[in-house]
């Protein structure tokens, strides 16, 4: 039996392992944190639906359907209400071409997706999380709060160092971060992990505001706004109306809106959830005037997530795959072959059946 062992619980780590385990392989799967799920995280409470990560899968995607179908969650899927965005250039809301409005955000949607908008989960993307690990309980030792923090080949073969435990495998599949799979593979690997370990990447904040529906004027008829350059201030890049784009995200009578940031200098280290929420409240007031102060907030905190793909990191992680090909160690996930959930799942079904 083929002994593997993944590092990092994320949707890709996640979906590797139950790739794998089905093949009849012995997977254990590391997850540093005490939960799977990695970018993807909802919290339920008191009615709504809050996204602390991504909010749903491009609708163009073939993998996110394919894994829902394998896990008999294809039902719980749902479509965005609306194609409508605007931009707010420091004084109005104007709309938007379809498609502009994610190419403004930052998050590197492959050209034919642009535009058909997103799909997600009823309850939001942690039900596919929550999904996959209740399959994986079954046939995969899942071990959270698990941090890999050595990664090394003993006479050819992996193996893995969690806490004062060690455990050696014939596959290794990691799928974190590129700075954490950087720091892991540098000490086997020499020069071309070490320089994945300069790969740029992009922080995010999110915070969600709920608001008395009755207190902002606006029709919110959209899937929100993005924010000019020229207007941009303390961050602000773009407003989802939650509400409006997709289905049963509040109770009754409230507005759920979520505020991006992208931080610069020593935001991100420095700000606490209050001042977020206010940073959010400001940027909101400016573009659609509520009349009151929202009711909750929900702050998130993304530090280095985003992969930023270019001519750059895609060499880098050729070069990589080149130095570990033959050693029985594997990358995967959004860091190395594609930003999104769409892009992190197509890694894990590509890697997990072809690393054999
Ligand atoms: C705010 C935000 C909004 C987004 N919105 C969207 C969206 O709407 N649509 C979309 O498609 N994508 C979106 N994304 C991107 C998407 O969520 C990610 O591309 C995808 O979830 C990445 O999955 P992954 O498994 O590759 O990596 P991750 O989710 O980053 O998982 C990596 C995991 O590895 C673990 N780990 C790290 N080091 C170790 C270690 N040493 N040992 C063990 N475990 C370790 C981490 O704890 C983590 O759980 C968004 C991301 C953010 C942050």
């Amino acid at each position: 039996m083929t002994r593997v062992a993944v590092v990092g619980g994320g949707i890709a780590g996640a979906s590797i392992a139950l790739f794998r385990a089905r093949r009849g392989d012995d997977v254990t799967l590391f997850e540093a944190s005490p939960v799977l799920g990695g970018q993807l995280s909802t919290l339920l409470d008191g009615g709504f639906v809050v996204e602390q990560g991504a909010e749903g899968f491009v609708a163009a995607s073939e993998s996110v359907g394919a894994l829902a179908g394998e896990l008999g969650i294809e039902a719980r899927i749902v479509g965005q209400l609306t194609t409508k965005s605007y931009a707010f250039d420091g004084t109005k809301l104007h709309a938007l071409a379809r498609g502009e409005a994610a190419q403004f955000l930052g998050f590197q949607v492959p050209q034919r997706a642009l535009g058909q908008g997103i799909r997600a989960f009823a309850t939001g993307m942690s039900e596919l999380v929550e999904s996959l690990s209740q399959k994986l309980r079954t046939i995969v030792d899942v071990r959270v709060s698990s941090p890999v923090k050595e990664l090394t080949l003993r006479g050819g073969a992996p193996v893995v160092a969690v806490g004062d435990a060690e455990l050696a495998v014939d596959r290794v599949f990691v799928a974190t971060s590129a700075q954490r799979a950087s720091e892991l593979l540098a000490p086997s690997f020499g020069a071309p992990a070490a320089e994945l370990g300069s790969a740029r990447t992009v922080s995010s904040v999110t915070v969600s505001l709920a608001y008395e529906r009755g207190s902002i004027e606006h029709a919110l008829d959209g899937t929100g706004f993005v924010v000019a350059e020229g207007a941009q201030r303390e961050g602000f890049r773009a407003c989802t109306f939650t509400t409006s784009k997709l289905p049963a995200r509040a109770p009754d009578g409230y507005a759920l809106l979520r505020a991006f940031f992208r931080p610069s200098g020593d935001d991100l280290a420095t700000l606490d959830d209050a001042a977020w929420a206010r940073r959010a409240e400001r940027g909101i007031a400016a573009a659609l005037a509520p009349r009151t102060a929202p009711e909750r907030a929900w702050v998130a905190r993304w530090p280095a997530a985003l992969p930023v793909f270019d001519a750059e990191h895609r060499a880098r992680v050729a070069a990589l795959e080149a130095a570990i090909a033959g050693s029985g160690v594997f990358v995967a996930g959004a860091a190395f072959h594609g930003s999104g959930i769409d892009g992190a799942l197509a890694s894990a079904r590509r890697v997990a059946e072809h690393s054999v």
